[in-house]
Formats: C-alpha cells, sequence, structure tokens
C-alpha cells in the first residue's frame, strides 16, 4: 500500500494586475494566436440540418498578448494571464 503526502498546491491569486507600461491600461486586453486549425464536428439531422458538436482548436504557431489601448506587446505577462482567467 502506497501513501501520498503530497498534497496539491492551493495557490492564492495574487493581487498583482497586468498593467500596460505604455499607456496605464489595466482592463483591455486581447489575444493572438498564430497558425490555428478550428475543426468543427457536425450530425446531421433527420430534416437535413446539421447541429455542430463540438469545436477543436489546435495552436501552431505563438500566442501573443496585446494592450487593447495602444497595442503594447504585453507577451511578457501571457502565462500571468493563463494563471487568472477563470
Ligand atoms: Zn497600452
Amino acid at each position: 500500500m502506497r501513501t501520498s503526502t503530497k498534497k496539491a498546491a492551493i495557490k492564492l491569486p495574487t493581487k498583482i494586475r497586468i498593467v500596460c507600461p505604455t499607456c496605464g491600461n489595466d482592463t483591455d486586453f486581447y489575444e493572438v494566436a498564430e497558425g490555428v486549425i478550428l475543426t468543427t464536428r457536425y450530425t446531421q439531422n433527420e430534416d437535413g440540418s446539421f447541429t455542430p458538436i463540438s469545436d477543436d482548436s489546435q495552436v501552431f504557431g505563438e500566442i501573443k498578448f496585446y494592450c487593447n489601448e495602444c497595442d503594447e506587446d504585453l507577451t511578457q505577462f501571457h502565462k500571468h494571464f493563463l494563471e487568472m482567467l477563470f
């Protein structure tokens, strides 16, 4: 029998907010994914219409993160953005 004392670390959200160093914007941002393939699966219904079942997206390129106010490249904050994305 194996016992594990390893507990998942619970990280409290930090209070650090991303602020654009260029214009001071701290509310509006956008993310750009390069080289994305979107696959959508459909099922055809009795009447010939289609219903989407699922969406798959695969990113092959870089994901960039920008300030929505001045378009400053904030990719250095992208990791923080992902951690704070709920
Ligand atoms: Zn900005």
